[in-house]
């Protein structure tokens, strides 16, 4: 039996608010996809406290698009609720994000999902990581509705940021550790299993490119998608931005599991075309790695799209940081396919994710990085540092935190001296 076809909607322009109203319009009107008299969830991505010039969080316009656009439908109820990355407090990101003003004009209420108490246990069936529950606030499990509102953006440990990771921020931060522990990609959609967004609105107003999400390039991108599929609205949005779904691992994965459409002749793309919309953005965690930075031994066999974005971060800090040539000659692993060769000295190897600790069986004495992935700036971190830097322990305050407040600066020049020169080699680019 063939599938059903999924529907992307797509606009453009400067006013979000019209593109907010005619991605609904091309979905069959916001009265036929929100029913009155129900209660609607509005899920940000609020993760970190950073203003709306970054393109860190979703636009706070587009909130105020579609809380103006739900509103058409007389809800009895709409609450904008987030839980912000680990370690920090969501509260603070609403503020600083601009959510928190919108939601106040707007007479819409914010929910801090880390800090509820009335939470349920819901079994993950068929779990693929070894996530077998989750614990969801009731008020999220009750709603009639749930509109994933995610920015795109390039992203670290994913290749790039959309509908299918924004659900990623429904849970608290226990099982937000416990899946960076494990498969991420896994992880994620075993969430997406027991809290699945019956909306999507992609906020693409100012996509976030270059090495976001701690050090993004936002572009005026100005468009609107919007979707029922999760899969199908990233699909949509990796093509018009050009970036390479092949080098997406989570895109196969969503796809088994049977989240939605990933083959562009499943998708049906209404309103503006494609092609007419087409901006392409800076996605430096794409391309070959092993050889990339001659001066180490790279070895990346076997290694997942999110380790490789993550090599590309970490490689690139060095060099901004200036301990990149004092440790050439290091060699770094991802991946579990590779041969380290025996008469490389333990303290010249660094195993960058958990697949790597077989390694350890012929080199013990080698830098092991925890996580899949791992912690985003860990890499640097430990090659700079000659420790393993892994967040474990006090780690993530004592060490990671005030060292990337540290380097902040100087990162952010050197990503957007590059992004420069992209330009200069990349003429399409804006
Ligand atoms: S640690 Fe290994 S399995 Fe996990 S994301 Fe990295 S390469 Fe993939």
């Amino acid at each position: 039996m063939s599938k059903a076809k999924s529907t992307v909607a797509l606009a453009k322009g400067d006013d979000i608010q019209a593109n907010v109203t005619r991605v609904f319009d091309l979905m069959g009107g916001v009265q036929n996809v929100i029913r009155k008299g129900t209660t609607v969830v509005l899920k940000p991505n609020a993760g970190h406290a950073e203003p709306p010039e970054t393109s860190v969080c979703t636009n706070p316009e587009v909130v105020r698009a579609v809380i103006r656009e739900v509103k058409k439908a007389e809800p009895k109820k709409i609450i904008v609720a987030e839980a912000a990355a680990i370690g920090c407090d969501t509260m603070e990101c609403f503020k600083v994000s601009g959510i928190q003003a919108v939601a106040e004009e707007e007479g819409v209420e914010l929910a801090d999902i880390k800090r509820d108490k009335d939470l349920v246990k819901v079994a993950v069936r068929g779990f693929r990581s070894n996530i077998d529950s989750v614990k969801l606030p009731r008020f999220l499990l009750e709603a009639d509705h749930l509109i994933n509102l995610p920015i795109l953006k390039a992203h670290a440990s994913m290749v790039f940021s959309g509908a299918l990771k924004n659900i990623k921020g429904v849970v608290q931060d226990k099982v937000h550790m416990d899946m960076h522990k494990q498969n991420l990609t896994m992880a994620m959609m075993d969430v997406w299993s027991v809290c699945r967004a019956d909306i999507n609105i992609m906020d693409a107003h100012r996509a976030a490119s270059g090495y976001s999400p701690h050090m993004p390039v936002p572009i005026d991108t100005h468009m609107i998608l919007g979707s029922k599929d999760p899969v199908a609205i990233d699909r949509v949005a990796c093509e018009v931005t050009g970036i390479d779904t092949s080098a997406v691992d989570y895109f196969k994965v969503a796809e088994e599991t049977g989240l939605g459409n990933y083959d562009m002749d499943q998708i049906e793309v209404v309103g503006e075309k494609i092609e007419d919309c087409f901006y392409k953005m800076w996605i430096p965690y794409i391309g070959d790695m092993s050889t990339r930075w001659p001066e180490y031994d790279v070895r990346c066999k076997g290694g997942c799209s999110s380790c490789q974005a993550l090599l590309a971060i970490n490689m690139e800090e060095l060099k901004a940081v200036g301990a990149y040539d004092e440790n050439a000659g290091m060699t770094v692993v991802i991946g579990g396919l590779n041969e380290i060769p025996e008469d490389i000295p333990d303290e010249k190897i660094v195993l960058h994710g958990n697949c790597t600790k077989k390694y350890l069986k012929q080199h013990p004495g080698a830098y092991h990085i925890l996580g899949c992935p791992p912690n985003e700036p860990a890499l640097y971190l430990t090659i700079q540092r000659h420790e393993t830097i892994d967040g474990t322990g006090d780690q993530e305050d004592e060490i990671i935190r005030p060292c990337m407040a540290r380097d902040a600066q100087v990162w952010k020049d050197y990503v957007f001296k590059k992004f420069e020169e992209y330009k200069k080699e990349n003429t399409e680019v804006k």
